[in-house]
């Protein structure tokens, strides 16, 4: 019987091992994408990150139809839907390429478990990650917590295996079972259409992916060591959606960076995104939980509602932070410098647990994926894996000297900050630092 691939966080035809065991078994070759917003634990995808997915897969299924296959779509419980779409089609094996969240694995594995029981061939790959989880240890056999003995031990494991040739024909199945239709899944905003500033800055999908990949490799390297910190700079790969959809492998990041003859800086930006993953694995709870259960006695204050909403719609008064929430808002993204001084206002300024800082950014970011942004968010809140120190507060407007000296940043997104008198801050930034600061020592008290 035919062989489906069950396509998840990884949205392409190149490198993608499942595919090609698939198409190397020599039998018909149907790829299955199902919606899940059902299963346990699953997280349900924020608005961005949909926005996204639709467009990805329809490309994906246009690049698969070239090909001679196409794309079967369904939406329900995940365990449920592929075994169905398996007895419908006679398939006689399921391949996927592995996820590593805590709810991701148990439906993958019971899925195993009942295929096998029916007799169907199952496997799965690496191919999201450069080291897998497991396979990265300290001498004591336990997992890092601090990323530059991780990611050095990283550097000493076998390196990262060669991306596989993207297949030119695949065998697809001439009847393949039903498929819903992508505009059923209400997956792009309708009334009103928040997307235009998204349309307009990407172009999802895995040409695209490969084309800026080359882009930003054949540019200065130089720049983005120099400039990577300067959100106006335009320094950094923006490869970050396109890895979140799996629509370039890493390997194949890696691969073509080192051939390029760029190296240390940027590839170890991609061992951070390997640290997140790897904290998630070992951390299911990463989006929920404090990493350090002393952060548990952190006394928030009350929530005000209206300090939150201030940020999300970036009228703080703070120049730096207006700039990168309405950016993250316009366009789906934020420059990482930004990200790092708009959670730490939000966390250590407006006193707002970092939960709440997550959750908008997981709506609205279209890289948002289940470990790097609760991993950032904690990194900056100082609850997390190597953390930044809490005491370390962010001033914005000395950040905003340093890495955004011309203003042109603040300029493009939050340009009334520059026409008008200075703007006041919603919030007296010494003062809630010094009550920052009180708050946390109360968690090293009761540590
Ligand atoms: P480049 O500088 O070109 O880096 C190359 C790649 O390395 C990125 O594409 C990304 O895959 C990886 N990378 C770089 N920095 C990090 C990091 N700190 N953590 C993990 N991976 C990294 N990144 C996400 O991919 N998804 C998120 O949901 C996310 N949430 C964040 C939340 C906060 C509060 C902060 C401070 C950072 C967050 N980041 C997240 C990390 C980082 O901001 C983005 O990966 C980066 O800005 C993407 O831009 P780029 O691709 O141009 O980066």
């Amino acid at each position: 019987g035919p062989s489906i691939v069950w396509l998840r966080d990884d949205l392409r035809l190149a490198d993608n091992p499942a595919l090609r065991a698939a198409i190397d078994r020599g039998e018909r070759v149907i790829c299955l994408y199902v919606l899940d917003e059902e299963s346990a634990g699953i997280r349900p995808l924020g608005g961005a990150a949909r926005w996204w997915l639709h467009h990805s897969l329809e490309s994906l299924a246009s690049g698969l139809r070239e090909r001679g296959a196409s794309l079967v779509l369904r939406r329900g419980p995940a365990e449920r839907v592929v075994r169905e779409t398996a007895r419908d089609a006679a398939a006689s094996a399921v391949f996927w390429n592995r996820r590593y969240g805590g709810p991701e694995r148990t439906v993958d594995t019971a899925l195993k478990t009942a295929l096998r029981a029916n007799g169907v061939e199952v496997a799965s790959f690496a191919a999201s990650v450069l080291f897998e989880p497991w396979t990265v240890k300290t001498g004591t056999g336990a997992h890092f917590s601090v990323y530059t003995p991780f990611w050095n031990a990283c550097l000493r494991l076998p390196p990262p295996r060669h991306p596989l040739s993207e297949p030119h024909e695949i065998a697809g199945e001439p009847r393949p079972p039903a498929s819903e239709a992508l505009q059923d899944w209400g997956l792009l905003p309708h009334r009103p259409d928040w997307a235009a500033g998204l349309r307009e800055r990407w172009e999802p999908g895995e040409p695209a992916a490969r084309r800026r990949l080359r882009e930003f490799l054949a540019s200065d390297i130089e720049e983005y060591d120099r400039a990577r910190d300067e959100p106006a700079a335009g320094a950094t790969s923006l490869l970050s959606p396109r890895l979140r959809w799996g629509e370039l492998s890493p390997h194949t990041v890696w691969h073509e960076t080192i051939a390029a003859g760029r190296g240390g800086r940027f590839l170890a930006e991609l061992g951070w995104r390997e640290f997140a993953w790897h904290t998630l694995f070992h951390f299911p709870d990463l989006a929920s939980k404090n990493l350090r259960p002393q952060f548990d006695a952190f006394p928030w204050p009350p929530l005000r509602p209206d300090l939150l909403r201030a940020w999300h719609e970036g009228r703080t008064g703070v120049a730096l932070v207006d700039a990168g929430m309405r950016e993250l808002w316009s366009s789906g993204f934020m420059h990482n410098r930004v990200r790092m001084v708009a959670a730490s206002f939000l966390v250590k300024n407006l006193l707002i647990d970092w939960r709440h800082g997550e959750e908008w950014f997981w709506d609205t970011l279209v890289d948002a994926d289940a470990a790097s942004n609760p991993f950032n968010w904690q990194w900056v809140a100082g609850s997390g894996a190597d953390a930044a120190p809490y005491f370390r507060v962010f001033n914005p407007d000395l950040q905003a000297k340093k890495f955004d000296a011309g203003g042109r940043y603040v300029a493009k997104w939050a340009p009334e900050h520059l026409s008008h008198e200075p703007l006041e801050p919603i919030v007296n930034l010494a003062e809630t630092r010094r009550a920052a600061l009180d708050a946390y020592a109360h968690v090293t008290r009761s540590a």
